[in-house]
């Protein structure tokens, strides 16, 4: 199905944790014949190794697809220092609203500086994430970065998460096994 951008803007700043999480949508973002421009900026991963299997993954799609591709920094002390106190919180809890809002205002102030004005993420896609507290925190970014908008698209609709993963599976993508920081286990 094609996608529309709200007030039918014709470019957007994909924010993308993952190679597994982005297939589908990066496809879907150019089937619609929108203009993309993908963000890597995943401090919260850990060890620095994983970190950068995981970026590979993303800048090879990128590559094939002949999308634009913008590194984030690996910020990761900044990360532990801004999720310090909220080690032992469960995945879904108070971390990860601190997790996903700090790489999403980032998201929000690269976008704007390269002038585009929405953003959106992968990271809703995955069964493994609420994707209410995603949305919440793209809001609350778009909030505090005036002339952006958090574009709260559900990707998991019209059965996109199975197709994302058949998508990973064509494309033999590294298939992570945690969600990215030192304190995540559950399987992603
Ligand atoms: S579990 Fe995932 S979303 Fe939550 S803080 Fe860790 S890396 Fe971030």
């Amino acid at each position: 199905m094609i996608l529309t951008l709200p007030h039918n803007e014709k470019k957007l700043f994909l924010h993308v944790c993952c190679a597994p999480c982005s297939g589908r949508i990066i496809e879907r973002v150019l089937d619609s014949s929108l203009s993309l421009t993908v963000f890597f900026y995943n401090p919260n991963i850990s060890p620095e190794t994983e970190y950068l299997l995981r970026k590979k993954e993303v800048v090879r799609f990128c590559k094939k697809k002949d999308v634009s591709f913008i590194d984030g920094d690996y910020n990761h002390n900044d990360w532990i220092a801004q999720t310090k106190g909220l080690e032992a919180e469960p995945e879904k809890g108070k971390r990860c609203d601190v997790c996903f809002f700090m790489r999403l205002k980032k998201t929000a102030q690269i976008a704007l500086k390269n002038h585009f004005n929405i953003f959106a993420t992968s990271l809703s896609i995955s069964r493994w994430k609420d994707m209410e507290q995603v949305h919440r925190a793209g809001q609350r970014a778009a909030q505090k970065t005036p002339g952006t908008l958090f574009w709260d698209f559900n990707w998991r609709k019209d059965t996109g998460e199975e197709q994302g993963r058949e998508i990973s599976k064509r494309e033999n993508f590294y298939q992570q096994t945690y969600c990215g920081c030192e304190y995540s286990s559950k399987k992603c």
